[in-house]
């Protein structure tokens, strides 16, 4: 939990913060991290009503929330947790963390300040809340937990890593001839001052660029999307792509047909 909570202060403003755990059983929430402005709180453990509090309302409906002002809260029919943050919250961003289609808590960020979370900061609570609630699940199922700093050594690596040609899925490219640029003759250069290579005209300049393969750049071509056999790859918004673990078996086709290694697939043992 702590190192969710640490991972998610990396990426997004989560000076008040929260995991919830939802014990279906006992029909009750356990609140083991609670950070609120900066400070932490003692765990808690509420009564799961499905209008009690953001928690309870995102566990029922299973589907994220992202709030922007007060304002857009009292639209919502739910009613206050009995958990009072003292902080007068205006943004919230709360995720279910689901596995296996079952709901195993929420992960939540919240600030003071309006209009202070985008659907980008959702979809990457989304990701975290996501790979949350694996390693929770592997635990509960008596499996050894993906260790997340190996994952997040592996996303660091990946960051930094040059795809090369082996990696390259040349089907998808036209040969296209490389334009040597014209250099003087060795009688012409001799008798000016001319440049001996000039370079490219700018339509040669166009010409060469269109050569690039974009190696490990996605410039969303969608043959992820296309070729998933379980449609487990989704569009979220331009360039950007969100992979549905529920459905993904890991076959690794996304990557073998990414025509420029853009995405990557780790096996955890
Ligand atoms: S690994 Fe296979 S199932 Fe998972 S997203 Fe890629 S193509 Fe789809
Ligand atoms: S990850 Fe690869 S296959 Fe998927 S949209 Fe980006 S470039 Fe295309």
């Amino acid at each position: 939990m702590e190192l969710v909570y640490q991972l998610v202060t990396k990426v997004l403003n989560a000076r008040t913060f929260y995991i919830a755990l939802y014990d279906q059983a006992q029909q009750e929430m356990y609140f083991p991290v609670r950070i609120e402005e900066g400070d932490r709180r003692p765990p808690a453990t509420v009564p799961f009503e499905p209008d009690l509090g953001l928690t309870g309302h995102v566990i029922a409906t299973r589907r994220p929330l992202l709030l922007n002002s007060a304002v857009e809260f009292e639209t919502l029919s739910i009613r206050r947790s009995p958990i009072k943050i003292l902080a007068p919250i205006e943004s919230v961003l709360a995720v279910p963390m689901i596995a296996r289609e079952r709901v195993l808590g929420v992960v939540s960020v919240q600030s003071t300040a309006r209009q202070a979370y985008t659907h980008d900061d959702l979809d990457t609570l989304s990701t975290l809340a996501q790979q949350a609630a694996i390693a929770i699940d592997s635990y509960l199922q008596g499996r050894d937990m993906p260790p997340c700093e190996e994952i997040e050594r592996y996303l660091k690596d990946r960051s930094r890593h040059m795809v090369t040609w082996e990696e390259i899925n040349p089907n998808y490219f036209n040969l296209a001839q490389r334009i040597e640029p014209r250099g003087l003759a060795i009688s012409e250069r001799v008798q000016s001052f001319d440049e001996v290579y000039s370079g490219f005209s700018e339509a040669q300049a166009l010409q060469e660029a269109q050569r690039c393969f974009s190696c490990g750049t996605c410039p969303s071509c969608d043959n992820c999307l296309v070729f998933c056999p379980d449609a487990a790859i989704s569009r979220v918004a331009e360039g950007r792509y969100k992979i549905n673990y529920d459905f993904c078996k890991g076959c690794g086709i996304c990557v073998s047909e990414c025509p420029r290694n853009a995405i990557s697939i780790k096996v955890l043992k």
